[in-house]
């Protein structure tokens, strides 16, 4: 808009709600209506590994499946090993245990995350830190967690201790957000430095790799999930990932009810868990991992639609996967500008009438009632970014008669 003395008002950035459904709907026409924010597509082997299942009896605890998906999750991100169990925050959990998070502990997490991330660290009955993202990955903030850490803790006989509250910092709790990766070797610089144990949320990273290697294999453990939304599902799922072979025995026992090996015995030598995935659902996850390239150049696709598309839309941009990544396109995001952040609610809302799913960031989780009270540093970034943050359809079944 030119204003009478000739000069550009703010205007210009001003964001057309009708402009950014049209956008959406040019992307995502092929898709039937209404169109959902993240369809699971089924185009496998699913039926004849699950059929497989239920003709031979085999449809929990025993079966074939569950040791060929952890052998083909280890292989395809390189972690070595694999564990499957019932979904990804169980996955959390036991990573966070065998990284030695005790009760009293506090370990280290983004504020912007599923809620999972910091129901796992409480069920460890350790106390979620709450740290601010970095606006170019959309998870932790290396930088300002190390400016922060050399200001509230000191390392004391290997030992990380908030001054402020005498307790230990375990661990920090990368997670690779809507897909994107940290920037996992500052990350773990800085982990390194205080001495805290690294355990990657990985669980919407399947198929993300940070400088060519696979997240989720940079830290001691990671968690995958594989949830009905997820890039991969199993229905319900997770899995825990290591290099270490004895975390990884330790991972497989813990989560099998501590059970000793014997063919008769029910004898168990500590507290276990019954995390362990059943075969039904580890057949489902087969047939879907042997899709993910597939997935993955279907997302890739589908980003760049976006990307192209709404380069012509003004008040806001698509959200691009930073240099050193190769994402996965998980959930693709809009990001509004700062002055158009009042829009955010008017788009979900026009969107949801013409039957497009949007959905907007999660809670943060400072402003969850069990998590208010928790340490945490500025939160600023967090705040802005959960402001203006728009996740738009991205199932992988949007391209499928163009392949
Ligand atoms: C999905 C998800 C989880 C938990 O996975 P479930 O399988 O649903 O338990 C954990 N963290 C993040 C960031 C997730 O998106």
């Amino acid at each position: 808009m030119i204003m009478e003395n000739g000069g550009e008002m703010a205007m210009t950035n001003a964001l057309d709600v009708n402009a950014v459904i049209q956008a959406l709907k040019d992307v995502t026409r092929q898709q039937e209506d209404p169109v959902p924010l993240h369809a699971p597509v089924f185009s496998g082997n699913e039926w004849q590994y699950v059929k497989e299942c239920l003709d031979t009896g085999w449809v929990s605890s025993v079966g074939r499946f569950v040791d060929q998906f952890e052998r083909m999750l280890a292989e395809y991100t390189g972690a070595g090993y694999a564990i499957a169990v019932v979904n990804g925050t169980a996955a959390l959990h036991v990573a966070l245990i065998l990284a030695g998070v005790k009760p009293g502990d506090e370990v280290i997490i983004p504020d912007m995350t599923f809620v999972a991330t910091a129901n796992a660290v409480a069920y460890c009955g350790a106390v979620p830190h709450l740290a601010d993202i970095d606006p170019a990955t959309l998870g932790l903030d290396p930088d300002k967690l190390d400016r922060y850490l050399h200001e509230i803790v000191l390392v004391k006989d290997g030992v990380c201790i908030n001054k402020a509250t005498g307790r230990p910092i375990r661990a920090v709790v990368p997670m690779h957000t809507f897909g994107h990766p940290v920037d996992l070797d500052k990350l773990i610089a800085v982990a390194e430095k205080y001495r805290l144990a690294v355990v990657e949320d990985a669980a919407e990273s399947l198929g993300s790799f940070y400088k060519g290697k696979h997240t989720g294999t940079f830290g001691m453990l990671a968690a995958i999930s594989f949830n009905g939304n997820k890039i991969v599902t199993t229905g319900g799922g997770g899995a825990i990932l290591t290099h270490d072979p004895e975390l990884a025995r330790l991972a497989k026992h813990v989560t099998t009810t501590a059970k000793l090996p014997h063919p008769w015995e029910y004898d168990h030598d500590q507290v276990g868990f019954n995390y362990r995935m059943p075969n039904l659902n580890a057949a489902v996850g087969c047939a879907q991992l042997e899709q993910l390239p597939v997935f993955l150049r279907r997302k890739r696709k589908l980003a760049e639609r976006y990307k192209e598309r709404f380069g012509q839309v003004c008040g806001l941009r698509f959200f691009e996967e930073p240099d050193f990544a190769e994402s996965n396109y998980w959930l693709n995001v809009l990001l509004l500008d700062p002055e158009c952040r009042n829009e955010r609610d008017t788009i979900l809302a026009a969107a949801g009438k013409e039957g497009i799913m949007l959905r907007p960031a999660w809670r943060l989780m400072h402003e969850l009632p069990m998590y208010r009270n928790c340490p945490r540093m500025d939160l600023s970034v967090s705040e802005d970014i959960a402001e203006r943050l728009i996740n738009i359809p991205s199932s992988a079944s949007i391209w499928l008669d163009e392949d």
